[in-house]
C-alpha cells in the first residue's frame, strides 16, 4: 500500500528524488534492490564519498596526541607493566613509571614515564587503538568548529546500506541520521529559514539558507511542522523541529541535505553532508 502511493509521489515531480525511505528502494532504482530494514542499522557504513565545492573545508580527522597520559583500567595497567618488566600489580605507582620510562628510553620514545597512546603502540598492546578511537571520538565531540551545532539534540546513529548520499543510483540525496522520535532538531548553522513545507516523502521539512557556507541545509521527516517561519533568521542552536518519521520515513531519523549555492532546488546541487558531521560536533553513539 505504502508503495503505492510512493510511485504516485514519484511521478509528482523532482522532491521525489530528495528523500529516502529504504522501504522505496524498488522506486528509487537501487542496485540490487531488496529494501533494506533498518533493524539492521550495524552494518558497516559506506565508504564517504568526497564532497565536491565545498565552501567550508572538510575537517581533518581529529587528532589525537600520542604523548598525552591515558586513563587506564587496572588490567590495562598490568599489560604495561609486564611489557615494562615490572611486577603486575595494576597501579601506576613509582616502580611502574620508572619502568615505563626506562622503556621509553630504549625505543626512542618521548620519555614520560606514564602510558599514553605512543608507548602503548609500540608495546603493541591490542587495546592502544580502542583507546585512540575514544579520545579522537571525544575530541570531535567537544570542538564542532566555531560557529556550529550538531542539528541532533541527542544520541544518534548512522544507518543501513542505502542510508547514505548518493546510494540508491544516486536518488537519495542526503544522509539519514536516526534518533528517537522526540528528539530536539536545531540549526547547524546562522542562516534564514527559506522553506517550511510538507511533502509526501520529505514529510515536514525545513530549509535553512545564507548559512555561513553559503550552502542550504535541509531537515527533513520533522515530527511536526517546524514553528518557524519563512524569512525568520536563526543562529546555530535555534529550535528547528524534532526528528520524526513523518514522510515516506521507516524509523525515525532526520534525513539531512546540504545543496550547493544557490542552493535547494535554487540552482544548487546536493552533496555528502557525511564530512560535516565531526565538525558540527557529531559522534554517533555506537
Ligand atoms: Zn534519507
Amino acid at each position: 500500500m505504502r508503495s503505492i502511493t510512493v510511485r504516485r509521489t514519484a511521478m509528482i515531480g523532482l522532491l521525489a528524488l530528495a528523500t529516502c525511505a529504504p522501504v522505496a528502494q524498488a522506486d528509487d532504482a537501487a542496485p540490487g534492490g531488496g529494501g533494506t530494514s533498518v533493524s539492521s542499522m550495524n552494518a558497516a557504513p559506506a565508504a564517504p564519498r568526497p564532497a565536491a565545492a565545498q565552501a567550508t573545508p572538510a575537517p581533518a580527522p581529529a587528532s589525537v596526541s600520542e604523548t598525552q597520559t591515558v586513563k587506564l583500567t587496572r588490567s590495562q595497567t598490568k599489560s604495561v607493566q609486564r611489557r615494562a618488566r615490572v611486577r603486575p600489580d595494576g597501579a601506576l605507582g613509582s616502580r611502574t613509571r620508572t619502568a615505563i620510562k626506562r622503556y621509553q628510553g630504549q625505543r626512542r620514545l618521548v620519555r614520560t614515564g606514564r602510558p599514553n597512546l605512543q608507548t602503548l603502540r609500540a608495546m603493541k598492546l591490542r587495546f592502544a587503538e580502542t583507546i585512540a578511537a575514544q579520545m579522537a571520538a571525544k575530541q570531535r565531540a567537544v570542538a564542532p568548529i566555531a560557529g556550529y551545532v550538531f542539528p541532533i539534540q541527542g544520541p544518534w546513529r548512522f544507518g543501513a546500506g542505502g542510508t547514505y548520499f548518493g546510494e540508491r543510483g544516486g536518488a537519495h540525496e542526503g544522509i539519514d541520521l536516526f534518533a528517537t522520535c522526540g528528539t530536539p532538531l536545531v540549526a547547524a548553522s546562522a542562516g534564514t529559514i527559506k522553506s517550511v513545507a510538507w511533502d509526501a516523502r520529505g514529510g515536514n521539512y525545513v530549509v535553512l539558507t545564507d548559512t555561513p557556507s553559503g550552502e542550504d541545509q535541509v531537515y527533513m521527516h520533522m515530527k511536526s511542522p517546524s514553528p518557524l517561519k519563512v524569512g525568520d533568521p536563526v543562529t546555530a542552536g535555534t529550535p528547528v523541529g524534532a526528528v520524526g518519521d513523518t514522510g515516506n520515513a521507516d524509523g525515525c531519523h532526520l534525513h539531512l541535505e546540504i545543496w550547493t549555492s544557490p542552493g535547494y532546488y535554487t540552482g544548487g546541487r546536493p552533496r555528502d553532508p557525511k564530512p560535516d558531521l565531526a565538525a558540527w560536533g557529531g559522534t554517533p553513539s555506537r
